[in-house]
């Protein structure tokens, strides 16, 4: 499991394309984006994901990111901007270290949003009902 690459960027053991740095986030070109201009951004403070990050992280970050959306739009002349988060291999997360993906889209620029699947009423009630426990117990 890859956890310690994103720790060796931002100490500078391994080389990046640096776009924005603070005392809490740093963020970089990724090396091989979806489209130009796709920038990663991640905390300094190591977490696996999102799920285990801690609340103060999470807060002084999201300004970060969105501090770099705004100039990733600019800098691109984007139509808009997909910002995303995999958590978990089956997720798609690769590197171990938590990191939000800034990709610039253009109309036209040939990637496609996954489909919606139907869903019955009583599964998604059923499924309402257990995420409302999780919540209320957390
Ligand atoms: P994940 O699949 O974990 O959500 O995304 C990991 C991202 O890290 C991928 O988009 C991948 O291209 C990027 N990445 C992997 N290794 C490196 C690297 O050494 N340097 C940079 N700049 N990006 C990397």
């Amino acid at each position: 499991m890859n956890t310690d690459l994103f720790k060796k960027i931002i100490a500078g053991e391994i080389p990046c394309e640096k776009v924005y740095e603070d005392d809490v986030a740093f963020a970089f070109l990724d090396i091989n984006p979806v489209n130009p201009g796709h920038t990663l951004v991640i905390p300094k403070k190591w977490s696996s994901g999102f799920l285990d990050a801690d609340k103060d992280t999470i807060c002084e970050l999201i300004p970060a990111i969105q501090k770099v959306a705004k100039a990733v739009k600019e800098a691109t002349g984007a139509d808009g901007i997909n910002i995303i988060q995999n958590e978990g291999e089956a997720a798609g997360q690769k590197v171990f270290h938590l990191h939000f993906h800034v990709i610039p889209r253009f109309v036209d620029d040939g990637l496609e949003h996954w489909y919606g699947k139907a869903v019955d009423d009583e599964t998604a009630k059923t499924l309402a009902e257990k995420i409302r426990h999780s919540i209320t117990r957390s």
